[in-house]
Protein backbone atom coordinates (compact mmCIF):
# COMPACT_ATOMS: atom_id res chain seq x y z
CA UNK A 1 0.00 0.00 0.00
CA UNK A 2 1.51 3.24 -0.76
CA UNK A 3 1.33 6.40 1.06
CA UNK A 4 -0.73 9.11 -0.68
CA UNK A 5 1.25 12.57 -0.82
CA UNK A 6 -0.89 14.31 1.62
CA UNK A 7 0.65 11.67 4.70
CA UNK A 8 3.93 12.79 4.00
CA UNK A 9 3.40 16.52 4.94
CA UNK A 10 5.73 17.20 7.72
CA UNK A 11 3.42 17.72 11.31
CA UNK A 12 4.28 20.20 13.95
CA UNK A 13 3.36 19.84 17.59
CA UNK A 14 -0.35 20.36 18.75
CA UNK A 15 -0.67 24.06 20.42
CA UNK A 16 -2.28 22.54 23.94
CA UNK A 17 -4.10 24.40 26.67
CA UNK A 18 -4.71 23.18 30.23
CA UNK A 19 -7.34 23.44 32.27
CA UNK A 20 -5.80 23.28 36.02
CA UNK A 21 -7.00 23.03 40.10
CA UNK A 22 -4.07 23.87 42.30
CA UNK A 23 -4.51 21.52 44.90
CA UNK A 24 -4.89 20.84 48.81
CA UNK A 25 -1.05 21.00 48.83
CA UNK A 26 -0.50 23.75 46.48
CA UNK A 27 0.44 21.71 43.36
CA UNK A 28 -0.88 22.60 40.06
CA UNK A 29 -2.35 19.61 37.96
CA UNK A 30 -4.69 19.42 34.87
CA UNK A 31 -5.78 18.05 31.32
CA UNK A 32 -4.73 19.26 28.17
CA UNK A 33 -6.64 19.77 24.96
CA UNK A 34 -5.76 21.03 21.91
CA UNK A 35 -5.82 25.04 22.19
CA UNK A 36 -8.37 25.45 19.04
CA UNK A 37 -11.11 23.09 20.39
CA UNK A 38 -11.33 24.96 23.94
CA UNK A 39 -14.63 26.07 22.55
CA UNK A 40 -15.87 22.60 23.60
CA UNK A 41 -14.38 22.59 26.92
CA UNK A 42 -15.83 26.48 28.13
CA UNK A 43 -18.71 25.35 29.51
CA UNK A 44 -18.69 21.46 31.10
CA UNK A 45 -14.67 21.45 31.30
CA UNK A 46 -12.79 18.38 31.38
CA UNK A 47 -13.13 15.29 33.59
CA UNK A 48 -11.26 14.94 36.97
CA UNK A 49 -10.85 12.08 39.59
CA UNK A 50 -11.60 12.91 43.43
CA UNK A 51 -8.92 11.09 44.42
CA UNK A 52 -6.26 13.34 43.14
CA UNK A 53 -7.11 15.98 45.60
CA UNK A 54 -5.99 13.29 48.89
CA UNK A 55 -2.06 12.81 46.66
CA UNK A 56 0.59 13.87 49.16
CA UNK A 57 3.77 16.08 47.91
CA UNK A 58 5.47 12.49 47.89
CA UNK A 59 2.94 11.62 44.99
CA UNK A 60 0.91 8.96 47.26
CA UNK A 61 -2.53 8.93 47.37
CA UNK A 62 -3.24 9.16 51.10
CA UNK A 63 -4.81 5.84 52.69
CA UNK A 64 -7.04 7.00 54.69
CA UNK A 65 -8.86 9.42 51.94
CA UNK A 66 -12.62 10.23 51.53
CA UNK A 67 -12.92 8.58 47.54
CA UNK A 68 -10.52 5.72 47.27
CA UNK A 69 -11.28 4.91 43.11
CA UNK A 70 -14.63 6.38 43.31
CA UNK A 71 -16.32 8.95 41.62
CA UNK A 72 -16.09 11.80 39.10
CA UNK A 73 -15.64 15.16 39.00
CA UNK A 74 -15.74 18.45 36.36
CA UNK A 75 -13.16 21.34 35.85
CA UNK A 76 -14.69 23.76 34.94
CA UNK A 77 -12.71 26.83 33.01
CA UNK A 78 -12.79 30.43 34.53
CA UNK A 79 -12.21 31.84 31.16
CA UNK A 80 -11.17 35.26 32.69
CA UNK A 81 -8.17 33.26 34.63
CA UNK A 82 -6.47 31.85 31.18
CA UNK A 83 -2.87 32.74 31.05
CA UNK A 84 -1.02 33.02 27.70
CA UNK A 85 3.30 33.23 27.75
CA UNK A 86 3.68 33.06 23.72
CA UNK A 87 7.46 32.04 23.79
CA UNK A 88 10.43 31.92 26.51
CA UNK A 89 14.12 31.29 26.57
CA UNK A 90 14.19 28.28 24.98
CA UNK A 91 12.87 28.88 21.29
CA UNK A 92 11.73 25.40 20.89
CA UNK A 93 9.81 24.82 24.41
CA UNK A 94 6.26 25.46 23.56
CA UNK A 95 3.97 28.54 25.37
CA UNK A 96 2.21 27.87 28.48
CA UNK A 97 -1.49 28.07 28.30
CA UNK A 98 -3.71 27.40 31.00
CA UNK A 99 -7.13 28.25 32.66
CA UNK A 100 -7.97 28.11 36.22
CA UNK A 101 -11.03 26.11 37.44
CA UNK A 102 -13.40 25.38 39.85
CA UNK A 103 -14.09 22.07 40.76
CA UNK A 104 -17.51 20.93 40.76
CA UNK A 105 -20.04 17.93 40.46
CA UNK A 106 -21.38 16.33 37.13
CA UNK A 107 -23.98 18.14 37.27
CA UNK A 108 -22.52 21.21 37.90
CA UNK A 109 -23.04 21.38 41.88
CA UNK A 110 -19.89 22.91 43.50
CA UNK A 111 -17.68 20.09 45.07
CA UNK A 112 -17.08 20.95 48.42
CA UNK A 113 -13.38 20.01 48.87
CA UNK A 114 -12.43 22.71 46.03
CA UNK A 115 -9.71 25.35 47.75
CA UNK A 116 -11.02 27.80 44.61
CA UNK A 117 -14.37 27.83 45.52
CA UNK A 118 -13.98 27.70 49.44
CA UNK A 119 -11.87 31.28 48.78
CA UNK A 120 -14.59 32.75 46.10
CA UNK A 121 -17.46 31.73 48.71
CA UNK A 122 -15.48 33.39 51.68
CA UNK A 123 -15.03 36.61 49.13
CA UNK A 124 -18.77 36.52 48.36
CA UNK A 125 -19.41 36.25 52.33
CA UNK A 126 -17.39 40.25 52.91
CA UNK A 127 -19.30 41.35 50.28
CA UNK A 128 -23.06 40.03 51.43
CA UNK A 129 -22.44 40.22 54.89
CA UNK A 130 -19.97 42.57 55.78
CA UNK A 131 -19.73 45.42 52.34
CA UNK A 132 -16.05 44.43 51.44
CA UNK A 133 -14.35 43.21 49.18
CA UNK A 134 -10.52 41.91 49.29
CA UNK A 135 -7.54 42.78 47.91
CA UNK A 136 -4.24 40.91 48.25
CA UNK A 137 -0.96 40.27 46.87
CA UNK A 138 1.77 37.52 47.53
CA UNK A 139 5.29 38.13 47.39
CA UNK A 140 7.65 34.59 47.04
CA UNK A 141 10.93 34.39 47.66
CA UNK A 142 12.78 30.90 46.09
CA UNK A 143 16.44 29.58 45.51
CA UNK A 144 17.80 30.00 42.09
CA UNK A 145 20.84 28.43 40.10
CA UNK A 146 21.79 27.00 43.88
CA UNK A 147 23.41 24.16 42.87
CA UNK A 148 25.76 26.28 41.23
CA UNK A 149 28.91 27.15 43.76
CA UNK A 150 29.50 30.06 41.23
CA UNK A 151 26.58 31.30 42.31
CA UNK A 152 27.40 32.90 45.63
CA UNK A 153 27.65 36.78 45.38
CA UNK A 154 27.16 39.60 48.84
CA UNK A 155 23.36 39.44 50.08
CA UNK A 156 21.10 41.96 48.24
CA UNK A 157 23.85 42.76 46.02
CA UNK A 158 23.78 44.09 42.13
CA UNK A 159 26.51 41.14 41.42
CA UNK A 160 23.76 38.82 42.80
CA UNK A 161 21.25 40.90 41.06
CA UNK A 162 23.64 40.76 38.00
CA UNK A 163 23.98 37.06 38.11
CA UNK A 164 20.52 36.31 37.38
CA UNK A 165 19.82 39.55 35.43
CA UNK A 166 18.79 37.24 32.28
CA UNK A 167 16.39 35.08 34.37
CA UNK A 168 15.37 38.38 35.77
CA UNK A 169 14.17 39.83 32.55
CA UNK A 170 12.44 36.73 30.94
CA UNK A 171 10.84 36.18 34.05
CA UNK A 172 9.19 39.87 34.51
CA UNK A 173 8.10 39.29 30.81
CA UNK A 174 6.73 36.56 30.83
CA UNK A 175 4.85 37.37 33.84
CA UNK A 176 3.79 41.02 32.48
CA UNK A 177 2.20 38.72 29.28
CA UNK A 178 0.60 36.44 31.81
CA UNK A 179 -1.70 39.67 33.39
CA UNK A 180 0.27 39.00 36.67
CA UNK A 181 1.33 43.04 36.70
CA UNK A 182 5.27 42.48 38.48
CA UNK A 183 6.66 44.46 40.39
CA UNK A 184 10.09 43.39 41.29
CA UNK A 185 12.99 41.31 41.03
CA UNK A 186 15.65 41.15 43.38
CA UNK A 187 18.49 39.18 45.10
CA UNK A 188 17.59 38.47 48.94
CA UNK A 189 20.00 37.32 51.93
CA UNK A 190 20.45 34.12 51.29
CA UNK A 191 23.02 33.09 48.74
CA UNK A 192 21.15 31.85 44.94
CA UNK A 193 17.87 33.86 47.07
CA UNK A 194 16.10 35.70 44.98
CA UNK A 195 12.19 37.82 45.37
CA UNK A 196 9.43 38.15 43.01
CA UNK A 197 6.68 40.32 43.80
CA UNK A 198 3.59 41.55 41.77
CA UNK A 199 0.84 44.23 42.06
CA UNK A 200 -1.88 43.49 44.68
CA UNK A 201 -5.83 42.35 42.88
CA UNK A 202 -9.28 42.14 44.38
CA UNK A 203 -10.98 38.77 45.11
CA UNK A 204 -9.77 35.17 43.84
CA UNK A 205 -7.52 36.51 41.20
CA UNK A 206 -4.73 37.18 43.89
CA UNK A 207 -4.60 33.05 44.88
CA UNK A 208 -4.48 32.56 41.16
CA UNK A 209 -1.59 35.00 40.72
CA UNK A 210 0.23 33.69 43.49
CA UNK A 211 -0.17 30.15 41.19
CA UNK A 212 0.76 32.29 38.48
CA UNK A 213 4.04 33.11 39.81
CA UNK A 214 4.97 29.94 41.18
CA UNK A 215 4.60 28.12 37.39
CA UNK A 216 5.44 30.74 35.58
CA UNK A 217 8.95 31.54 37.55
CA UNK A 218 9.72 27.56 37.88
CA UNK A 219 9.11 27.71 33.61
CA UNK A 220 11.62 30.09 33.18
CA UNK A 221 13.70 28.00 35.21
CA UNK A 222 13.15 24.97 33.18
CA UNK A 223 13.98 26.68 29.86
CA UNK A 224 17.02 28.36 30.91
CA UNK A 225 18.26 24.73 32.87
CA UNK A 226 18.40 26.43 36.14
CA UNK A 227 17.63 24.77 39.39
CA UNK A 228 14.91 26.24 41.36
CA UNK A 229 13.04 25.51 44.62
CA UNK A 230 10.70 27.58 46.29
CA UNK A 231 10.83 25.13 49.85
CA UNK A 232 10.97 27.04 53.12
CA UNK A 233 14.44 25.74 53.88
CA UNK A 234 17.16 24.17 51.74
CA UNK A 235 19.94 24.07 54.77
CA UNK A 236 18.63 23.39 58.09
CA UNK A 237 20.56 26.44 59.43
CA UNK A 238 20.30 28.51 56.11
CA UNK A 239 18.18 31.58 55.44
CA UNK A 240 14.24 30.81 54.54
CA UNK A 241 11.93 31.23 51.31
CA UNK A 242 8.98 33.01 52.87
CA UNK A 243 5.38 33.50 51.02
CA UNK A 244 4.02 36.69 52.26
CA UNK A 245 0.55 37.63 51.33
CA UNK A 246 -0.36 41.38 51.88
CA UNK A 247 -4.14 42.36 52.60
CA UNK A 248 -6.52 45.29 52.13
CA UNK A 249 -10.17 45.71 52.65
CA UNK A 250 -12.17 47.87 50.73
CA UNK A 251 -15.96 49.21 51.06
CA UNK A 252 -18.61 49.18 48.15
CA UNK A 253 -17.26 52.10 47.11
CA UNK A 254 -13.55 51.04 46.64
CA UNK A 255 -12.66 53.14 49.72
CA UNK A 256 -10.05 51.71 52.13
CA UNK A 257 -11.46 50.24 55.70
CA UNK A 258 -8.47 49.03 57.54
CA UNK A 259 -7.08 52.68 57.50
CA UNK A 260 -7.76 55.01 60.48
CA UNK A 261 -5.21 58.75 60.60
CA UNK A 262 -6.63 58.94 64.40
CA UNK A 263 -4.91 55.27 65.40
CA UNK A 264 -0.81 55.85 66.07
CA UNK A 265 -0.27 52.71 64.44
CA UNK A 266 -2.84 53.89 61.72
CA UNK A 267 -5.28 50.41 62.08
CA UNK A 268 -8.98 51.32 62.05
CA UNK A 269 -11.07 49.68 64.63
CA UNK A 270 -12.46 47.83 61.90
CA UNK A 271 -9.19 46.14 60.76
CA UNK A 272 -8.35 45.47 64.58
CA UNK A 273 -11.31 43.50 64.37
CA UNK A 274 -10.05 41.63 61.95
CA UNK A 275 -6.45 41.71 63.35
CA UNK A 276 -7.38 39.82 66.46
CA UNK A 277 -9.31 37.56 64.61
CA UNK A 278 -6.29 36.33 62.42
CA UNK A 279 -4.19 36.23 65.76
CA UNK A 280 -6.29 34.30 67.93
CA UNK A 281 -6.95 31.49 65.37
CA UNK A 282 -2.88 32.12 63.93
CA UNK A 283 -2.11 28.73 65.20
CA UNK A 284 -4.45 26.79 63.56
CA UNK A 285 -3.77 28.60 60.43
CA UNK A 286 -0.61 27.35 60.39
CA UNK A 287 -2.15 23.89 59.61
CA UNK A 288 -2.55 25.54 55.62
CA UNK A 289 -0.13 28.06 55.88
CA UNK A 290 2.41 26.08 57.13
CA UNK A 291 1.49 22.88 55.87
CA UNK A 292 4.71 20.73 55.61
CA UNK A 293 6.86 19.26 58.23
CA UNK A 294 9.98 21.27 56.57
CA UNK A 295 7.49 24.87 57.49
CA UNK A 296 8.42 24.36 60.98
CA UNK A 297 12.42 24.83 60.33
CA UNK A 298 11.49 28.59 59.07
CA UNK A 299 8.79 29.33 61.62
CA UNK A 300 11.58 30.42 64.37
CA UNK A 301 13.02 33.41 66.10
CA UNK A 302 15.56 35.42 63.39
CA UNK A 303 14.44 33.74 60.72
CA UNK A 304 12.73 37.15 59.83
CA UNK A 305 9.64 35.22 59.13
CA UNK A 306 7.48 34.85 62.71
CA UNK A 307 7.18 32.50 65.42
CA UNK A 308 4.69 34.31 67.99
CA UNK A 309 0.70 35.00 67.08
CA UNK A 310 1.64 38.81 67.19
CA UNK A 311 1.02 41.81 65.44
CA UNK A 312 4.21 44.20 64.75
CA UNK A 313 4.50 47.48 62.93
CA UNK A 314 7.45 47.89 60.65
CA UNK A 315 9.07 44.36 62.31
CA UNK A 316 9.81 41.62 60.02
CA UNK A 317 9.31 39.00 63.04
CA UNK A 318 5.42 39.57 63.69
CA UNK A 319 3.33 37.38 62.21
CA UNK A 320 1.18 40.60 61.16
CA UNK A 321 2.91 43.14 60.01
CA UNK A 322 1.24 46.61 59.77
CA UNK A 323 3.29 47.96 56.67
CA UNK A 324 4.93 50.65 56.25
CA UNK A 325 3.38 53.49 54.46
CA UNK A 326 4.75 56.14 52.41
CA UNK A 327 4.26 60.02 52.59
CA UNK A 328 7.12 60.96 49.72
CA UNK A 329 5.44 62.66 47.15
CA UNK A 330 1.69 63.54 49.02
CA UNK A 331 1.09 59.74 48.63
CA UNK A 332 -1.80 59.02 50.40
CA UNK A 333 -1.09 56.19 53.41
CA UNK A 334 -4.90 54.92 53.47
CA UNK A 335 -4.41 53.03 50.15
CA UNK A 336 -1.11 51.94 50.48
CA UNK A 337 -2.19 50.58 54.05
CA UNK A 338 -2.16 46.82 54.50
CA UNK A 339 -1.51 43.71 56.39
CA UNK A 340 1.16 41.52 56.11
CA UNK A 341 0.66 37.97 56.84
CA UNK A 342 3.93 36.47 57.59
CA UNK A 343 3.48 32.64 59.08
CA UNK A 344 3.54 30.98 54.90
CA UNK A 345 5.49 29.52 52.41
CA UNK A 346 4.86 27.97 49.03
CA UNK A 347 4.57 24.25 50.25
CA UNK A 348 0.77 25.98 51.13
CA UNK A 349 -2.01 26.23 48.69
CA UNK A 350 -2.06 29.85 48.15
CA UNK A 351 -6.31 29.76 47.68
CA UNK A 352 -6.67 27.57 51.07
CA UNK A 353 -4.52 29.90 52.83
CA UNK A 354 -6.15 32.95 51.68
CA UNK A 355 -9.25 31.82 52.53
CA UNK A 356 -8.71 30.55 56.00
CA UNK A 357 -7.15 33.59 56.86
CA UNK A 358 -9.90 35.72 55.76
CA UNK A 359 -12.25 33.23 57.51
CA UNK A 360 -10.47 34.24 60.60
CA UNK A 361 -10.72 38.03 60.24
CA UNK A 362 -13.94 38.13 59.17
CA UNK A 363 -14.84 35.79 62.48
CA UNK A 364 -12.86 38.67 64.38
CA UNK A 365 -15.02 40.92 62.89
CA UNK A 366 -18.13 39.67 63.72
CA UNK A 367 -17.68 39.32 67.08
CA UNK A 368 -15.71 42.51 67.71
CA UNK A 369 -12.61 40.53 68.99
CA UNK A 370 -10.24 42.81 70.90
CA UNK A 371 -6.67 43.29 69.84
CA UNK A 372 -4.17 42.70 72.78
CA UNK A 373 -1.72 40.45 70.78
CA UNK A 374 0.59 42.91 69.85
CA UNK A 375 4.36 43.64 69.88
CA UNK A 376 6.22 45.90 67.98
CA UNK A 377 9.87 44.28 69.23
CA UNK A 378 10.76 40.76 68.39
CA UNK A 379 8.11 38.91 70.84
CA UNK A 380 11.15 36.30 71.39
CA UNK A 381 13.24 39.22 73.09
CA UNK A 382 10.13 39.87 76.06
CA UNK A 383 9.50 37.52 79.02
CA UNK A 384 7.05 34.70 79.20
CA UNK A 385 5.38 37.04 81.50
CA UNK A 386 5.31 40.31 79.25
CA UNK A 387 3.99 37.82 76.34
CA UNK A 388 1.14 36.46 78.56
CA UNK A 389 0.17 39.99 79.44
CA UNK A 390 -0.52 40.44 76.26
CA UNK A 391 -1.99 37.22 75.08
CA UNK A 392 0.60 36.63 72.57
CA UNK A 393 1.33 32.74 72.15
CA UNK A 394 3.96 31.01 70.12
CA UNK A 395 3.23 29.49 66.92
CA UNK A 396 2.99 25.41 66.82
CA UNK A 397 6.63 24.01 66.94
CA UNK A 398 5.16 20.94 64.35
CA UNK A 399 2.76 20.28 61.77
CA UNK A 400 1.38 17.86 63.93
CA UNK A 401 0.91 20.67 66.45
CA UNK A 402 -0.35 22.97 63.64
CA UNK A 403 -3.09 19.95 62.98
CA UNK A 404 -3.99 19.54 66.65
CA UNK A 405 -5.02 23.32 66.77
CA UNK A 406 -6.69 23.16 63.99
CA UNK A 407 -8.70 20.39 65.68
CA UNK A 408 -9.15 22.76 68.70
CA UNK A 409 -10.61 25.85 67.32
CA UNK A 410 -13.80 24.71 66.66
CA UNK A 411 -15.03 27.87 65.30
CA UNK A 412 -12.39 27.95 62.44
CA UNK A 413 -13.00 24.09 61.96
CA UNK A 414 -16.87 24.29 61.48
CA UNK A 415 -15.96 27.31 58.65
CA UNK A 416 -14.73 24.71 56.90
CA UNK A 417 -16.24 21.81 54.68
CA UNK A 418 -16.38 18.48 56.40
CA UNK A 419 -14.86 16.75 52.58
CA UNK A 420 -12.17 18.97 52.56
CA UNK A 421 -10.90 18.80 56.39
CA UNK A 422 -11.23 14.82 55.93
CA UNK A 423 -9.07 15.31 53.21
CA UNK A 424 -6.80 17.48 54.17
CA UNK A 425 -5.80 15.30 57.34
CA UNK A 426 -5.48 12.50 55.79
CA UNK A 427 -2.77 13.69 53.47
CA UNK A 428 -1.18 15.39 55.90
CA UNK A 429 -1.35 11.79 58.09
CA UNK A 430 -0.02 10.31 55.14
CA UNK A 431 2.71 12.72 55.03
CA UNK A 432 3.91 12.95 58.76
CA UNK A 433 4.50 9.12 58.33
CA UNK A 434 6.13 9.40 55.29
CA UNK A 435 8.70 11.90 57.10
CA UNK A 436 9.07 10.63 60.20
CA UNK A 437 12.19 9.39 60.72
CA UNK A 438 14.07 11.95 58.55
CA UNK A 439 16.53 14.23 59.99
CA UNK A 440 16.38 18.05 59.13
CA UNK A 441 18.95 18.02 56.61
CA UNK A 442 17.22 14.92 54.78
CA UNK A 443 13.66 16.79 55.02
CA UNK A 444 15.72 19.83 53.30
CA UNK A 445 16.97 17.78 50.36
CA UNK A 446 13.71 16.26 49.71
CA UNK A 447 11.06 19.04 49.90
CA UNK A 448 13.56 20.91 47.31
CA UNK A 449 12.99 18.56 44.68
CA UNK A 450 9.27 18.75 45.55
CA UNK A 451 8.58 22.56 45.87
N1 LIG B 1 13.16 35.20 54.24
C1 LIG B 1 12.21 35.67 55.20
C2 LIG B 1 11.12 34.63 55.39
O1 LIG B 1 11.40 33.47 55.42
C3 LIG B 1 11.65 37.02 54.84
C4 LIG B 1 12.63 38.13 54.67
C5 LIG B 1 11.94 39.43 54.24
O2 LIG B 1 11.34 40.09 55.08
O3 LIG B 1 11.94 39.69 53.05
O4 LIG B 1 9.95 34.95 55.50
MG1 LIG C 1 11.90 39.13 51.14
Amino acid sequence: MSLSSADKTPIAPTALTTIVTTDLIGVTRGRSFPSDELESYRVAGCGWVPANSALTPQDVVASDNPWGSCGDLRLIPDMGSRVRVPNGPDANAPGLDFIHSDICETDGQPWSACPRTLLRNEIQRYRDELGLEVTAAFEHEFNLGYLDPANSHHAFSLAAQHHAASFGGWLLSALKAAGVEPEMFLPEYGKAQYEITCRPIQGVAAADRAVNVREITREIARQMGLDISFSPKLQPDGVSNGVHLHISLQDQAGHPVMYSPEQDNGLSTLGQHWAAGVLKYLPALCAFSAPTPISYLRLKPHHWSASYANLGQRNREASLRICPTITIGGKSPAKQYNLEFRPLDATSSPHLTMATVLMAGRIGIEHKLVLDASADESPDTLSEEQRQARNIVALPGSLSEALASLRDSKELFEQLPKLLLDAYFAVKAQELKSTQTMTPAELCDHYARLY
